[in-house]
């Protein structure tokens, strides 16, 4: 038959503990990366974006100078009209003049694809340096477009540039202004601000994967003795519990186990308890028909019936208590119970009807709860009739014996009562335990197993047997609870029966 079960080898590669933490560590990360990654690249485009600000800014300036109009710093406005430069080179020139390279900036004047001016003050990228670049720029402003480029070049690095064409009419000549801006060089305080962000994050990471492995080591530890002390239990030794430390859910998981395993261990008992006691009973009569049989005469007809008779008889209390073990193990399981509405006052007369037959004893019904209960009538009947047996055999001959339902407390007690010696005082307990006697049942053959088996279907149905005794008498009852929907009020259904009181002798 197929069984779904664990495939058998070694534990998985990757302990929980390290899943648990690998993916606190995964989602932490992502975060932590998209958090530092958006804000790196919305700083870096407003930068970016600054940067195509100020070249613009320079090609208006130079505009502004090309046009005759001097004071022309970035951002300032016109203050004096002056003349405008006559040729291309006189143009560049003022024009360079007014250039004022910032931080990580540089400037150079071309003529006809030619160095021709840089600025007079210092700058912190020399484009005259890469011939490369300023090929690649001439050649590319033949057209006379103002345009914005970004070049990449080991010479120079990463550079935002602007061209710009400067050319006075009537002069052949071409000039080219260049502006350009080390685009690392701006975004150096980024990049450190965004190296801290790294460093700090990475050092979060880790005191995360630190606090995360003893956090998970902690509450995965009363798993751990649950598997080790679990791995400990076998069937011959139940008695192992797993340590309880704590109230969260985990430890929860801990205490329903314990509360399995008391079970477990409870029926285990239980079910040794039984075969000790049946095979202590079952000795007896195996013992008596066997001593007969070795002393028997075969030769003698009259030894022979002798031990025939009890040899059937001792057969036959075997059967008995087998009949009997039979009928508590079903009782003590409860599930064979079929519960079904059952007019109490019909169950009563039923019952009383069964045992007034009994011979020996004056019967008397005295009383009838009336009502319908929820409860299985054969049952029921087993284990009144029990009673009813026991008040025949342990009461005097000739004695009253009387017996009825009534309900108190919401439940219906079915209780017999007779005139007998009574159950003596300490033994009341020993009674109903499996092959309890008193005495030896003062001579009295029985099994042992009535009471327990009333007991056993009292509890199947929630209920439980009472006892009072004295030296003039017991009364034993079975005591149903009745949920109140399942009684119906006796003036409906009793019909006058309660509290009557019918004689019955045999
Ligand atoms: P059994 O009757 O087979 O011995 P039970 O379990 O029915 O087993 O009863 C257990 C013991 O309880 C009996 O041996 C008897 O001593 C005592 N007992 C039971 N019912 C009565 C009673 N009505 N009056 C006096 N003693 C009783």
């Amino acid at each position: 038959m197929a069984r779904d079960s664990l495939p058998e080898g070694p534990l998985r590669p990757w302990p929980v503990r390290v899943r648990i933490l690998a993916s606190i560590l995964i989602v932490a990360t992502a975060g932590l990366a998209l958090a530092g990654g958006v804000a790196y690249f919305t700083q870096r485009e407003g930068i970016v974006q600054r940067i195509d600000e100020r070249l613009l800014a320079q090609v208006e300036a130079a505009r502004v100078v090309a046009n005759g109009i001097s004071g022309a710093e970035v951002g300032a406005e016109p203050t004096t009209p002056a003349e405008a430069p006559a040729t291309t080179r006189e143009a560049l020139r003022a024009v360079l003049a007014s250039v004022v390279p910032g931080r990580g900036e540089g400037a150079v004047g071309l003529v006809n694809g030619k160095v021709a001016y840089i600025p007079g003050v210092p700058m912190e990228i020399h484009l005259e340096k890469s011939p490369e670049f300023i090929a690649h720029v001439a050649e590319e402003s033949v057209d006379g477009q103002v345009r914005l480029g970004t070049s990449v070049s080991s010479a120079l690095g990463y550079l935002r540039y602007v061209s710009v064409p400067v050319l006075v009419a009537e002069d052949p000549e071409f000039g080219v202004l260049v502006v350009a801006v080390d685009v690392r060089a701006r975004l150096a305080d980024l990049d450190a601000a965004f190296r801290t962000y790294t460093l700090v994050a990475v050092g979060a990471l880790a005191v995360m994967a630190l606090v995360g492995w003893f956090v998970a080591g902690r509450l995965l530890s009363p798993l751990r003795r649950v598997r080790e002390a679990a791995s400990r239990i076998t069937a011959a030794d139940i008695s192992e519990r797993i340590p309880v430390t704590g109230r969260d859910d985990v430890s929860e998981v801990a205490r329903t186990l314990n509360d399995m395993l008391d079970r477990i261990d409870g029926s285990n008992r239980a079910q040794k308890r039984l075969l000790d006691d049946v095979r202590h009973e079952l000795k007896t009569p195996i013992t008596i028909v066997r001593g007969h049989l070795e002393l028997l005469d075969p030769a003698d007809p009259a030894d022979v019936a002798a031990a025939r008779d009890v040899a059937i008889d001792e057969l036959d209390r075997m059967a008995d208590l087998v009949d009997a073990i039979g009928s508590l193990a079903e009782s003590a399981s409860g599930a064979s119970l079929r519960r079904e509405p059952v007019d109490v006052d019909d169950l009563t007369a039923d019952v009383f009807a069964k045992a007034s037959v009994l011979s020996g004893h004056s019967w008397r019904l005295a009383e009838s709860a009336g009502g319908v209960a929820l409860l299985d009538p054969a049952r029921i009947t087993q284990a009144w009739l029990q009673l009813v047996d026991n008040a025949a055999k342990y009461s005097p001959a000739g004695s009253e014996v009387r017996l009825g339902s009534s309900r108190r407390d919401g439940a219906v007690e079915f209780w017999v009562e007779d005139e007998g010696d009574g159950i003596p005082p300490g033994a009341e307990e020993r009674i109903f335990e499996r092959f309890g006697r008193v005495d030896a049942g003062r001579g009295i053959a029985g099994s042992g197993l009535g009471l327990p088996i009333v007991k056993a279907i009292a509890e199947g149905h929630g209920g439980r047997v009472s006892l009072g005794s004295s030296s003039a008498g017991s009364r034993f009852a079975i005591v149903v609870p009745l949920p109140s929907d399942d009684v119906i009020p006796p003036d409906a259904a009793a019909d006058g029966m309660a509290g009557s009181t019918v004689e019955g002798a045999s």
